[in-house]
């Protein structure tokens, strides 16, 4: 079993009473930041009756307006920093829910507060300076292959930015340099595990891989063991979100149950979906979260969507902070295919730009060979179905699957069905069958 490092105890094993009024201290210090710097919260604050003076402590969050994700795209690029443009030394960005991403500015401090949250996740899954990190999460916008990279680095572990596919070439370099943590995606780790396995190749024998940190999508405990009896390691959970950080926010310790959030960085709440009253720790409901630290584009109250419990039972580790437990759902209709976020109206947008084709459309989600798979299933109109241009057809096709990578980001396969063929629904339309068996 891999060991279990406490990176900054001093945070990660406060007594909780201290945590508590260093985060009520943190917070008011952010409404401030947000209230003199960035209009819409100023605006959003004046409109429910609260200045920043009536922050005193963490029992005033309360009374604190929500951020969606609509307010980072209504207010893209730049509208939400808190700091000057030109201190903001980053940019990551996810998918939005339309064609646009959201994009987060990171100052100095950002990125130095996000690399000591994915070091401690790391440590937490054994790592040390010892240990070469393969890290096949994407490099670029997306927050997961810096993220790790950071981390890893920081605790000067030999780190392998390999970004992510090309999974001979990442097997190769496994076997070669002797990987002794792999960060990716759980499916992505599953994949990686059975073409390791079809290859005649012995974990401990050809692979020395001895753990994972795997998050940027949902997982399950029987996907666990599957992973970890392939790989024959420990495979270990991180969450994280672009708005907040990046991967990090909540990281699992070896005792394997819940995610210990960085509570010294970020304040996590459980809200009622649709009061938005709090719950306590023990009920689902949809997590919410607040930066403490961040300077260049801080989050008052961010609604994540992602439902979970938070837990404040002691845990073995000796960490003290909160933990999260898995992701059960979604409170809207937001998928992850392959670690992308993927929303409906990104697709729907893409469709209404396309002549021949009806606004009538069904996502078909599934997973094969540990990927998942994403069918498009649109309607052609009368005119263009009663037309035979097959060749016109294929070229319909073709563009919408072009235009769905470029504003999406994925592959998928376009499937033009006839008119009317698409059952139709008296209610909410159901446009989203997932196949999947996470
Ligand atoms: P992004 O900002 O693109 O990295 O996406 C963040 C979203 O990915 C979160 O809001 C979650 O829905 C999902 N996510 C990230 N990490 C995990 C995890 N460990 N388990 C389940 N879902 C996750
Ligand atoms: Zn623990």
């Amino acid at each position: 079993m891999i060991q279990d490092r406490i990176y900054n105890s001093q945070m990660e094993c406060m007594d909780p009473e201290v945590r508590r009024k260093l985060q009520g201290e943190r917070l008011r210090a952010t409404v401030a930041l947000e209230y003199a710097n960035v209009p819409l919260y100023r605006e959003r604050m004046d409109k429910a009756g609260i200045k920043p003076e009536d922050i005193h402590s963490m029992d005033d969050l309360k009374y604190l307006p929500f951020t969606e994700k609509t307010d980072l795209r209504d207010e893209f690029p730049f509208g939400l920093l808190a700091a000057p443009k030109d201190q903001i030394v980053r940019i990551q960005g996810s998918s939005g829910t339309t064609g646009k991403p959201i994009v987060s500015g990171y100052t100095e401090n950002d990125v130095e507060v996000w690399t000591e949250m994915v070091a401690r996740s790391l440590s937490a899954a054994g790592c040390t300076q010892d240990d070469i990190v393969q890290v096949c999460y994407g490099y670029g916008l997306f927050t997961g292959g810096l993220g790790a990279h950071q981390g890893a680095s920081r605790l000067g572990a030999m780190t392998v930015p390999m970004s992510s596919g090309n999974t001979q070439r990442q097997i190769m370099m496994m076997r070669d340099l002797g990987s002794t943590i792999l960060c990716c995606t759980p499916s992505y780790a599953t994949y990686l595990g059975e073409t390791i396995r079809e290859m005649g190749l012995v974990p401990g024998k050809d692979i020395k891989l001895k753990s994972g940190v795997f998050g940027a999508e949902p997982w399950s405990e029987e996907m666990r063991v599957r992973i970890e009896e392939l790989l024959g390691i420990d495979a270990i959970d991180i969450y994280g979100l672009t708005e907040i950080a990046g991967p990090g926010v909540a990281f699992e310790c070896i005792a394997k149950h819940g995610m210990h959030v960085n509570e010294d960085h970020v304040i996590a709440e459980i809200i009622d979906p649709k009061t938005g009253e709090q719950l306590p720790y023990g009920t689902p409901g949809e997590l919410v979260f607040t930066t403490i630290t961040k300077t260049g584009q801080p989050m008052l109250r961010y609604r994540t969507h992602d439902i979970c419990t938070l837990y404040n039972d002691p845990c073995p580790c000796g960490r003290t902070t909160v933990r999260m437990g898995r992701i059960t759902g979604r409170t809207d209709d937001m998928l992850i295919i392959r670690g992308v976020n993927v929303f409906p109206s990104q697709i729907e947008s893409v469709l209404v730009g396309i002549n021949g084709v009806a606004p009538h459309y069904m996502l078909v989600v599934d997973r094969v060979n540990s990927s998942d798979t994403l069918e498009v299933k649109v309607e052609l109109t009368e005119e263009m179905f009663s037309s035979d241009t097959v060749s016109h057809i294929e070229g319909i096709s073709r563009q919408i699957s072009e235009q769905i990578k470029s504003v999406v980001g994925i592959a998928a396969k376009v499937s033009l069905v006839p008119p009317k063929s698409i059952p139709r629904s008296e209610g909410k339309a159901k446009r989203i069958i997932d196949n999947r068996k996470i």
